[in-house]
C-alpha cells in the first residue's frame, strides 16, 4: 500500500460528511471468521454453494444445520477487530450515515455501530441472530430454540426453521436493497472493504454510488473487478489500512 494513497484516502473522509461503508466477508478474517473465497477455514470443509444453498435446504436442512452448529459457535466467539471499531468511530465523529454490510456475523453491533448516531445497518444477507420456520413464518430469536440436541429445528407447525440469512437461491428482502441504494444515492464517499464485489446484486452499489457522485474508497487484499471505477484502492489488510486511515485522520 502506498502512503500516498492513504493520505489520499484519508483526504477524501476528512472532506466528508455523508459516508456509506460496505463490508463484506473481509472485514471479519481478522476476527477470525473465514471468508468464502480465500484458503482455509469453515468453507474448505463445507462448500458453500451446496451446504448454504435454498434448494438443498427444503430437500433435507440436516446437512445445513450441521455446518451452521460449526458456524455458530464462530461467530459467538468473534469480536469485532480494528474494521469495526474505526468505522464505529466514524459513526461517533458523525461521518458514517449508513452501513451496508453483506456480513450475518453482527460484529458492527458488537462494536457499538447503529448505537452512537442511530445509523441504519443494512444487513443485505440477513442475520444469524433470527431464525424464522419457513412454512408459517413464524419468527424465533437464537435463544430461543435448541439448535444443538436436534439434528434440525422444527416449528409446531411442523415447518423447517431457518436463519434469516439469504441462501444461495434466495433473494434479498427487498425493502433493505431499497434502503441501501437510496443511501447510496445520497452518500459523498462509498468505503468498500473486504469484499470481492463478485456476489450479486450488491455489487452494483459501487457504481451506483459512483454515478450518483460519491468518491469511492476501496479496502481489499486482493485486486476486485472493479477496482478501476475506484477514485482511491487500498491493498493490504484491512485491520492494518483502519488503524494508519484513523491515525492520519486524527493528526490532521
Ligand atoms: P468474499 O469471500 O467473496 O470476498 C472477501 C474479500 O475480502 C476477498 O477479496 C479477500 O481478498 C478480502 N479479504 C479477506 N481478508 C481480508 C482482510 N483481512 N483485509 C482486507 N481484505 C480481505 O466475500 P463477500 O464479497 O462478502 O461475498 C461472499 C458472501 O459471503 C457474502 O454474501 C457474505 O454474506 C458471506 N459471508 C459472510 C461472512 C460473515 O458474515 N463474516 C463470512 C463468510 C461469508
Amino acid at each position: 500500500m502506498n502512503g500516498e494513497d492513504l493520505k489520499k484516502a484519508a483526504r477524501v473522509i476528512k472532506d466528508s460528511q455523508n459516508i456509506v461503508v460496505f463490508t463484506g466477508a473481509g472485514a471479519s478474517t481478522e476476527s477470525g471468521i473465514a471468508d468464502f473465497r480465500s484458503e482455509g477455514g469453515l468453507w474448505s470443509k463445507y462448500d458453500p454453494s451446496v451446504y448454504a444453498n435454498y434448494y438443498y435446504f427444503i430437500q433435507d436442512p440436516a446437512p445445513f444445520w450441521k455446518m451452521h452448529r460449526e458456524l455458530e459457535d464462530v461467530l459467538e466467539k468473534a469480536k469485532p477487530n480494528p474494521v469495526h471499531h474505526a468505522i464505529a468511530e466514524l459513526e461517533k465523529m458523525g461521518k458514517v450515515k449508513a452501513i451496508i454490510t453483506q456480513n450475518i456475523d453482527m460484529l458492527h453491533q458488537k462494536a457499538g455501530s447503529g448505537s452512537y448516531k442511530g445509523i441504519p445497518i443494512y444487513e443485505l444477507h440477513g442475520t444469524y441472530g433470527l431464525l424464522h420456520c419457513i412454512r408459517c413464518g413464524r419468527e424465533y430469536k437464537l435463544e430461543e430454540i435448541d439448535t444443538r440436541n436436534v439434528e434440525y429445528p422444527i416449528c409446531e407447525c411442523s415447518g423447517f426453521i431457518k436463519p434469516k440469512v439469504v441462501l444461495f437461491g434466495e433473494s434479498l428482502p427487498s425493502h433493505v436493497m431499497d434502503e441501501a441504494m437510496k443511501a447510496c444515492c445520497e452518500a459523498d464517499c462509498f468505503l468498500m472493504v473486504g469484499s470481492s464485489l463478485v456476489v450479486s446484486p450488491a455489487n452494483l452499489l459501487p457504481s451506483l454510488a459512483k454515478q450518483q457522485g460519491a468518491k469511492l474508497i476501496f479496502i481489499n487484499k486482493e485486486e476486485t473487478f472493479m477496482d478501476d471505477i475506484a477514485d482511491v484502492v487500498l491493498r493490504g489488510k484491512a485491520g492494518e489500512i483502519f488503524t494508519k486511515l484513523m491515525a492520519l485522520i486524527k493528526a490532521t
